[in-house]
């Protein structure tokens, strides 16, 4: 089977062909400054070919259409036609309290959609219009909503209640969502097999730890809490988002300023995070070597965005009345073995004891604590579009 993935951002696009079964990706790419001008990188990873093409892309219907064009080229195509394809999986960024798994897309799923755009004013437009672009140029081809807080949806009321006025809850929707549910959903699947223990028996802590970053406890293969909240600019701090913080800042900051509500959330979303604490840049890359080189912003930065989820695997351990694994995954979790240890040293008194050697490891699944560590720590690269075709294809194949 072969399944196209399709993440549409509101300039951009990425795209993934594979065959869930075998894992096989037959071509990625990405589609840039689509409203602009329209940039298409497209790969074929069987014989490392990178391509790349100026295409106008006034809107994502082109962006679409460059994509199949490409993937049906006579040059660096992987298929004969688009009948190849036997269905689309869209990654969706909020799907409020009515998805709480994938579904098959029909009109019904899209008014749905729609009626979540307040909750994710940027991403769900973006997604949604990805989605009648697929439509419109493979009428027949079914197509699955994948979406980033569905896993989420099993958290108890008091992991996801905010402490306002209960009608705000019930009347406007706001409480927290979570959000890298696929991911978090894809690396906890993965500690079950690689320690051979059915999800169900196990109490996982799954940190992904990105330029956006997330922290869940996993019961049982069920979120039952998770840092981002009502939006993902909540929880730890990140690349320039601010994380959690004490709202009477925004009232501070504002008469101070005189700053109107869009400033202010600008400073939270885009000036803030390590980028805002180092003044360096949001790239942990960048702030760890500052830091070497004796930049004490930097420093400061690393072990605020470190203390912050040390401390939330001690409150989902305590949450979960204990924990059998901890995981590391994404951009930082993957690469960054230094905020790995950081995190999960000290922390002997709950059974974590890292190898040091066994945690100079980079990209690849790995157990990174030491052997007679009580509770595992697990490297495990995350692959959101292998989780969005596999739901595609079971979906579809119903
Ligand atoms: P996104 O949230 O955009 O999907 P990623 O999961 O791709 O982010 O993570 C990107 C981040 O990973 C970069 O901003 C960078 O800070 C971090 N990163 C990548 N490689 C390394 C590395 N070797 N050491 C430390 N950080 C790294």
């Amino acid at each position: 089977m072969k399944v196209l993935v399709i993440n549409a951002g509101s300039s951009s696009l990425k795209y993934q062909l594979m065959d869930p079964d075998t894992e096989e990706v037959f071509a990625k790419g990405l589609c840039e400054r689509i409203g602009i001008d329209g940039r298409l990188t497209h790969k074929v990873p069987a014989t490392d070919g990178k391509y790349e093409f100026e295409i106008a892309m006034p809107t994502h219907a082109e962006a679409i259409q460059a994509v199949l064009d490409a993937l049906t080229s006579p040059e660096h195509g992987v298929i004969k036609s688009m009948d190849e394809i036997d269905a689309v999986g869209h990654r969706v960024v909020h799907g409020g309290e009515k998805f709480a798994c994938s579904v098959k897309i029909d009109q019904a799923v899209m008014d749905a959609l729609e009626e979540c755009i307040p909750l994710a004013p940027l991403h769900n437009p973006a997604n949604i219009t990805g989605i009648r672009a697929c439509q419109n140029v493979m009428p027949n081809v079914p197509m699955v909503g994948v979406f980033d807080t569905a896993f989420h949806q099993t958290m108890p009321a008091k992991s996801y209640i905010y402490a306002l006025p209960y009608e705000y809850y019930e009347n406007d929707k706001v409480r927290r969502y979570g959000f890298h549910g696929t991911s978090h959903k894809y690396v906890a699947g993965r500690a079950a097999a690689m320690l051979g223990c059915p999800i169900e028996e196990l109490k996982i802590i799954t940190c992904h730890l990105g330029n956006g970053s997330s922290v869940s406890a996993v019961d049982s293969g069920k979120s039952v809490d998770t840092s981002m909240g009502f939006t993902p600019l909540a929880g730890v701090p990140m690349g320039t988002r601010s994380g959690d913080l004490d709202a009477g800042i925004l009232e501070y900051l504002m008469n101070k300023y005189g700053y109107d509500m869009k400033k202010m959330m600008n400073v939270l979303n885009k000036e803030s995070g390590v980028l805002g604490i180092s003044g360096v840049s949001s790239d942990f890359r960048d702030i760890e070597t500052a830091a070497e080189q004796g930049n004490q912003r930097a420093a400061l930065a690393l072990e605020a965005f470190q203390y912050s989820v040390k401390k939330l695997v001690g409150a989902y351990a305590a949450a979960m009345g204990g924990v059998d694994a901890i995981v590391f995954t994404a951009g930082v979790g993957e690469n960054d073995g230094n905020t790995r240890m950081a995190i999960a040293s000290g922390l002997e008194f709950m059974g974590v004891k890292m190898d040091a050697q066994a945690n100079n490891v980079r990209g690849k699944e790995a157990v990174i604590s030491a052997a007679d560590s009580k509770v595992k720590v697990l490297l495990i690269p995350t692959n959101e579009e292998l989780m969005i075709a596999r739901d595609t294809a079971e979906i579809v194949g119903k």
